[in-house]
C-alpha cells in the first residue's frame, strides 16, 4: 500500500487563498509540503487560489510570497495564479458539459433559499435538489442562449459513495448523499474552489494533496470530478489543523500569528520551520538543523497525527532563541552594523571587539534586539545608575576599592584576558574579604549599571582596562566615603 515513504517522489503544492494575512496555520501547511517534496526528491510548488474576487486582495498576496521567501521555501516552479485561468476552467467545464456531466442551472438565490429551508425543517443536509438536471437539452439551450443568468452545475455519478485512502486519516468514506450536485463555474464565469484546484492540481502533475483537515469535506467532491475528467486522483493527507494552548484554531480572521508578527518579534526563521514542523512530533526539538535540507531529510511524516496540532508561542520562543545564540557571531555583526545608526559608538569598536561582543552578550538575548539593548551597557561613555542601585553600590565601597587597587596598569585600550579577570576577582576578593554576590554584584552594577549580563569574568574581558576603571571610579562617587572627602 502507498505511503509517504514509498508514494514518492512526490510533487506537493501549498496552494492558499491571498484573501487574508498568511497565519502560521497555514505556514504550517506549506512547511509540511516543502519538506515532504524535498525529502523524498520530489517538488514543492505554490499556486495562489485568488478565484474570491471581493475578498482577494494583492496585499495579501504580496504577504504570501514573502513570508515563504522569508522563512526560505522557495517553489521549484514559478508561482501560479488560479485568476489568469479562467480559459482553462471554461475548457474543463465544456468537456465535462459535453460527456453529460455538467449542466446549467437557472435556480435563483431565493429557489435555493427555499430548498434549504426545507430541507433544514426536514432535518436533511442542505443539498441541491437537481431541479435543472432534468431539463431537456432543447429547453436548456434555449434558456442559456436568451441569457439567462446560470451558474454550471456537476452532475453526481449515480453510484456515489467515495473511499479514498487518506494517507493520514486512513480509510474515509463519504456515503452517496452527503451533497448534491455542485457548482462548477459560478453567474459570472468565475469557478468554484473544488472546479480549480482539481483543473490545477491535474494541469500541474500534482501527486500528493497534503492540507488541513478542513478540507477533508471537499476530497470526495474533488474526486469525483478527477474521475469525470478522465484522471486517477492524487493521493491525500489531511493534518490536524494547529490551535493554539486553549484548543482554539488559528485563523486568518481571528488575527492568528503571521510572519510579520514572527518577524517583529526577532524569531528566527529557521526556527519557525522547525517548530511548526516539529509540532506532532514529525521532527525532533533536541539538535538544530544547518540548512532546510538537513530539516528535510530528518523529516518523518509518519508522525503527523490525526490529532490537532499545539501551538505554543513560548516553546517557538525558547527554540528561535537556539537558533539565535548558535548562529555565526559575523552574521550578527554584519545585522547589527546595518541596525545601528551612524554615530553609534559600536561603530567605533574595533572588528574583534565586536565580535566578542556579540559572544559575550547572546548568551542574555534571544533575539537581535536584545542583544542591541545590551551594548549600550558596553559601549556608552557614560553608565546611568538607576535609583536601587545607589543603596547596592554604596554598600559595595569596599569591593569596588579593592577592585581599583587590583586593576592591573597596563595599557590604556588593552583588554584583560579571561586568566587576567579571573585573577582580578580573586586579588578583589581576598583584599576585601568578600565572596559570592557581596562580590559580584556591585562590581556587575558599577561595570554596566545592569542587575543581569554575561558572567562577571567574562564581562571583565569586555571592557578596556581604562573603561573599568573610568567606570568604577565613576560608581563610587556614590560612596559615602567619597562624599565625605
Ligand atoms: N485555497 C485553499 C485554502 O487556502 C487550499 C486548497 C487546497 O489546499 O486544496 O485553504
Amino acid at each position: 500500500m502507498t505511503n509517504f515513504k514509498t508514494g514518492g517522489p512526490w510533487v506537493t503544492r501549498f496552494a492558499p487563498s491571498p484573501t487574508g494575512a498568511p497565519h502560521l496555520g497555514n505556514v504550517r501547511t506549506a512547511v509540511l509540503n516543502f519538506l515532504l517534496a524535498r525529502q523524498s526528491g520530489g517538488t514543492f510548488l505554490l499556486r495562489l487560489e485568488d478565484t474570491d474576487r471581493e475578498r482577494s486582495a494583492f496585499a495579501h498576496e504580496a504577504a504570501i510570497l514573502w513570508s515563504l521567501s522569508w522563512l526560505g521555501l522557495a517553489p521549484d516552479r514559478p508561482v501560479r495564479h488560479q485568476s489568469l485561468r479562467l480559459d482553462d476552467y471554461h475548457a474543463a467545464v465544456d468537456r465535462l458539459a459535453d460527456a453529460g456531466r455538467a449542466y446549467p442551472c437557472f435556480c435563483s438565490e431565493a429557489d435555493l433559499e427555499r430548498e434549504r429551508a426545507e430541507a433544514a425543517a426536514k432535518h436533511l443536509p442542505p443539498r441541491y435538489s437537481g431541479r435543472c438536471a432534468a431539463l431537456t437539452a432543447a429547453e436548456r439551450a434555449d434558456r442559456v442562449a436568451s441569457g439567462e443568468p446560470h451558474v454550471m452545475r456537476f452532475r453526481l455519478p449515480d453510484r456515489a459513495d467515495v473511499a479514498f485512502a487518506d494517507l493520514i486519516k486512513g480509510d474515509m468514506r463519504v456515503p452517496a448523499g452527503a451533497f448534491g450536485d455542485f457548482v462548477l463555474l459560478r453567474q459570472d464565469g468565475w469557478p468554484s474552489y473544488n472546479l480549480a484546484v482539481v483543473v490545477d492540481d491535474i494541469d500541474m502533475g500534482v501527486t500528493l494533496v497534503l492540507r488541513g483537515e478542513d478540507h477533508l469535506t471537499n476530497t470526495a467532491r474533488q474526486i469525483l470530478l478527477y474521475e469525470a475528467l478522465g484522471h486517477t486522483p492524487p493521493h491525500f493527507a489531511h493534518h490536524g489543523l494547529l490551535v493554539d494552548t486553549e484548543g482554539r484554531k488559528l485563523s486568518k480572521r481571528s488575527g492568528a500569528l503571521g510572519i510579520p508578527d514572527c518577524i517583529r518579534a526577532g524569531l528566527e526563521p529557521m526556527a519557525v520551520v522547525h517548530y511548526l514542523a516539529s509540532l506532532s512530533g514529525a521532527l525532533p526539538t533536541k539538535k538544530l538543523f544547518e540548512s532546510l535540507d538537513d530539516m528535510a531529510r530528518a523529516f518523518n511524516p509518519f508522525a503527523l497525527g490525526r490529532g490537532n496540532a499545539v501551538m505554543n508561542l513560548d516553546e517557538l520562543r525558547a527554540l528561535s532563541a537556539r537558533y539565535f545564540r548558535a548562529a555565526d557571531p559575523e552574521s550578527h555583526v554584519r545585522a547589527l552594523d546595518e541596525a545601528l545608526p551612524a554615530g553609534d559608538p559600536w561603530h567605533a569598536l574595533p572588528d574583534g571587539l565586536r565580535r566578542d561582543l556579540v559572544l559575550g552578550l547572546r548568551d542574555n538575548a534571544a533575539t537581535l534586539d536584545d542583544l542591541r539593548a545590551l551594548l549600550p551597557h558596553f559601549t556608552a561613555d557614560e553608565i546611568r545608575y538607576g535609583a536601587s542601585a545607589f543603596s547596592e553600590l554604596t554598600a559595595g565601597t569596599a569591593v569596588l576599592d579593592a577592585l581599583l587597587e587590583a586593576l592591573p596598569a597596563s595599557d590604556p585600550h588593552a583588554r584583560l584576558t579571561a586568566s587576567d579577570a579571573s585573577e582580578l576577582l580573586k586579588r578583589t576578593a581576598a583584599q576585601a574579604d568578600v565572596k559570592g554576590r557581596a562580590l559580584y554584584h556591585p562590581i556587575r552594577l558599577a561595570l554596566t549599571g545592569s542587575d543581569s549580563g554575561p558572567e562577571l569574568s567574562a564581562l571583565l574581558t569586555l571592557l578596556t582596562v581604562d573603561r573599568i576603571r573610568e567606570r568604577v571610579h565613576a560608581a563610587n562617587m556614590f560612596s559615602p566615603r567619597t562624599n565625605k572627602e
